[in-house]
């Protein structure tokens, strides 16, 4: 990722906080997102909705979780910084509280390779990690495992998280898994999805290389 002035990335923050509501992704002050600046992060502030936050609102976080005193990062900042701690290819994460995904993280399902685009997740599905406190050590723990090999998972009882390589990478991929969460549920009330093999993934995977912006 080209290096960029912490004002820039303060802006991009904004706006991707701002997308997740008008796609709506996000509602009220459900969510938060980061992203990597310097010797630490820029989270979003917590307990905010988005028409209240501003570029300057954005709170600068170290890897030691220290901001200034005047600041209150988002109640999640732990899984924020560890996420990026313990994945270098990972510049933005992304936490929503959206409809499908969360539906599904209700009744605390994987989400499997019904369809090929779960691909953009990493893998062969996208896992569901469980049930923690939001803001919790734990729940950071919980997801940390949930999101091995994947760039993105669900959060029991709670919502979804997606990585990315920037912002943009990680709004797609928050919106891909969105996407895939929907498609799931509507294809559960009809009956139970026919699932690709792992050879069929494997194809995929393959095919997938070079292909739109997607880093897999
Ligand atoms: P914050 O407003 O503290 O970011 O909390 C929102 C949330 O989604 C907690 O999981
Ligand atoms: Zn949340």
């Amino acid at each position: 990722m080209p290096v960029l002035a912490e004002s820039k990335l303060r802006e991009q923050l904004l706006i991707t906080s701002q997308q997740l509501v008008v796609l709506g992704l996000n509602k009220g002050t459900a969510g938060n997102a980061s992203v990597r600046c310097g010797a630490g992060f820029l989270v979003t502030p917590s307990g905010l909705p988005m028409e209240q936050m501003s570029a300057a609102s954005m709170v600068k976080m170290h890897w030691d979780g220290s901001f200034a005193a005047d600041k209150k990062p988002s109640s999640e900042w732990r899984f924020h910084r560890d996420i990026m701690q313990n994945r270098p290819e990972v510049n933005a994460v992304i936490h929503t509280h959206s409809m499908f995904a969360t539906s599904l993280a209700c009744l605390h399902k994987d989400i499997p390779a019904f369809h090929y685009m779960i691909a953009i997740a990493g893998g062969d599905s996208i896992r569901c990690a469980d049930y923690a406190l939001f803001g919790s050590q734990d729940l950071s723990d919980k997801a940390l495992a949930a999101l091995a090999q994947r760039k993105a998972c669900l959060l029991a009882n709670h919502g979804m998280i997606a990585l990315g390589r920037d912002l943009a990478d990680a709004l797609a991929v928050t919106q891909e898994v969105e996407n895939l969460a929907e498609q799931y549920w509507r294809t559960l009330q009809i009956g139970a999805p026919k699932l690709l093999s792992e050879a069929q993934m494997q194809a995929v995977f393959q095919q997938f290389k070079g292909y739109g912006n997607w880093v897999i």
